[in-house]
C-alpha cells in the first residue's frame, strides 16, 4: 500500500494496533485517530499575467491534549486532505516520542511552486496565511517548513500574521531566518538528531565504530547533512549516496562536502569522479553498517526488505518503510530507528526556536546541540528499553509510548464538559 496514496489509513492502522496493545477502549482509539480540527480554504490569487487563480489549502490540527499544535506546511500538486491528516497525526506521535509539549498539525496548499514566480508564491503564501490566521498563533498552532516551503515562506507568514495583529509575533512560525528570530542549528537539526540516534544504536547494539560504513538515499537537506555528520562526528566511511537521478558508490569513502559541490555544479550526484554510478535500488540493498533512507516514502517494502544488508536502518525520511518491510527487517535482526524518533531533531530545534522567540532570549549553537543531544539520547534509550521489555520492534515501542503519553494527558484533562 502506498503511504502517499493512502497515508491516513496507514496512520490509523498504526494507532489502532498500539491502542489494542495498550488495552484502550475503542472510543479512546477513535479520539486518538480523528483530527480535532480540519480546515479547508479556497482562496484567490492574482497571477503575474493578471488572471485570478483559486487555490485550495488545508490546515489540520490533530490533537492538542499536550500543548499547542506544531507541524509544517507543504506546497505540492499532490497535497490532499488525507495526506495532511496523516502527516498531522504523525507529528502528534513524534512530539510525544521526544517529549515536546505539543500536539501535531500539518498544512498544505495544492500548487506547483516550481511553476510559480516569487511574486505569485509570496501572494499565495500571504493569502493562505491570512485564511488560516484565525486558527494559528504562538499559543495555538505553530507552522514550520515542509516540502517546498522554506525560511522565506516562513518569513512571509510571520510578517502577514504580525501585520494582521498589529505587532511582531516571531513565535507564530519556526524555521525562520535567523534575522527574524530563527534558531541556530535549525538547518542541520534533523540530521544531527539522526546522527545522535545512530551513535546510541551502535553503542547499545555493540556495533564497532571502527570501519563502520553508511549508505544514504536522498541528498537534500536531511540526506546531505546526515552523510556529512555521520562522517565528521562519528568517523564513518560514506560508501554510497544518491538523489533522484541515481546513486554513487566508492568503497574507499565519499566526501559529502565535495559531492555537494559536484551536485551544485552538475545538478546530480552521479558522474562524481572515481565513484561508480549505481541505482537507488542497489544503494538500498548494499552491504553497509548504517542505511539512511532520507528521500521518499515506501522505499523499503516487501519487494526488497529481505535483501537489505545494513545492520542499522536510520529513517531520515517520513514513512520510508512499509509495515510489511518492518516485519521482515525485525525478523532479520536489523535495528530500525523509526522516523518518529530518528528524524525528530528537526521539530525539537523548532521547539527551541519557539521557546527562544517567546522569551526574546537566544541561545548559542553549542547550547542548541547540547540540549538536542540530551533529548535525542534520552528518547532513544526510552524507546529502545521499551522495545526490549515488550519484545517488539522500535517503531511499535515508540507508538506504544507516544500514544500512551497522549492518552494519559487526555484522561487527566477529562472529557469536556
Ligand atoms: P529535500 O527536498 O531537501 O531533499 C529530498 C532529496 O530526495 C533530494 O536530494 C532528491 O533528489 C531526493 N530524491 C527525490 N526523489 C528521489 C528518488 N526517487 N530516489 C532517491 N532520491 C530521491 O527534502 P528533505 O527536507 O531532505 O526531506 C527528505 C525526507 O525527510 C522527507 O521524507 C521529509 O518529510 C523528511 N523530513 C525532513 C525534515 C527536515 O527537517 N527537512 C524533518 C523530518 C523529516
Amino acid at each position: 500500500m502506498s503511504v502517499r496514496s493512502d497515508p491516513y489509513k496507514v496512520a490509523v492502522s498504526q494507532v489502532q494496533r498500539a491502542g489494542e496493545m495498550l488495552g484502550l477502549e475503542q472510543g479512546m482509539i477513535d479520539l486518538m485517530t480523528r483530527p480535532k480540527r480540519e480546515f479547508t480554504v479556497n482562496f484567490p490569487v492574482r497571477m503575474d499575467d493578471g488572471s485570478i487563480r483559486v487555490f485550495t489549502g488545508f490546515r489540520v490540527q490533530h490533537n492538542f491534549a499536550r500543548g499547542p499544535c506544531k507541524g509544517g506546511i507543504r506546497y505540492h500538486p499532490a497535497v490532499s486532505l488525507d495526506e495532511v491528516r496523516a502527516l498531522a497525526m504523525w507529528m502528534t506521535w513524534k512530539c510525544a516520542t521526544v517529549g515536546l509539549p505539543y500536539g501535531g498539525a500539518k498544512g498544505g496548499v495544492i500548487c506547483n511552486p516550481k511553476e510559480m514566480s516569487a511574486g505569485e508564491l509570496e501572494r499565495m503564501t500571504r493569502r493562505y496565511a491570512s485564511e488560516i490566521a484565525p486558527i494559528i498563533g504562538p499559543h495555538v498552532d505553530i507552522p514550520a517548513p515542509d516540502m517546498y516551503t522554506d525560511a522565506q515562506v516562513m518569513a512571509w507568514i510571520m510578517d502577514t500574521y504580525s501585520m494582521n495583529v498589529g505587532y511582531s509575533v516571531p513565535g507564530v512560525v519556526t524555521g525562520k531566518p535567523i534575522s527574524l528570530g530563527g534558531s541556530e542549528g535549525r538547518e542541520e537539526a534533523t540530521s544531527r538528531g539522526l546522527a545522535y540516534c545512530v551513535r546510541e544504536a551502535m553503542t547499545v547494539e555493540g556495533v564497532q565504530r571502527e570501519g563502520a560504513t553508511a549508505a544514504v538515499q536522498g541528498f537534500g537537506n536531511v540526506g546531505w547533512n546526515a552523510a556529512r555528520l555521520l562522517k565528521e562526528e562519528l568517523g564513518m566511511r560514506i560508501t554510497a549516496l544518491s538523489d533522484s537521478s541515481g546513486g554513487i558508490f566508492d568503497p574507499a569513502g565519499l566526501d559529502p562536502v565535495d559531492v555537494y559541490e559536484h551536485k551544485r555544479r552538475t545538478g546530480s550526484v552521479q558522474g562524481y569522479p572515481e565513484a561508480l554510478d549505481i541505482t537507488n535500488q542497489e544503494l538500498l540493498e548494499m552491504e553497509c553498517t548504517v542505511l539512511v533512507p532520507a528521500a521518499l516514502e515506501n522505499v523499503l517494502s516487501s519487494d526488497n526488505a529481505d535483501r537489505v544488508k545494513a545492520r542499522i536502518v536510520a529513517e531520515g525520511a517520513n514513512g520510508p518503510t512499509t509495515p510489511e518491510a518492518d516485519r521482515v527487517l525485525y525478523e532479520k535482526g536489523i535495528t530500525l530507528i523509526p522516523d518518529i524518533l530518528c528524524n525528530a531533531g528537526g521539530v525539537t530545534v523548532s521547539y527551541f526556536e519557539w521557546v527562544q522567540d517567546l522569551q526574546f532570549l537566544f541561545w548559542s549553537k553549542a547550547e542548541i546541540e547540547n540540549r538536542l543531544d540530551q533529548i535525542m539520547t534520552y528518547s532513544f534509550a526510552r524507546v529502545y528499553a521499551t522495545a526490549g521489555a515488550k519484545e517488539v520492534d522500535m517503531r511499535t515501542a515508540a507508538y506504544l509510548l507516544a500514544v500512551d503519553e497522549v492518552v494519559q494527558a487526555t484522561k487527566m484533562r477529562g472529557i469536556y464538559p
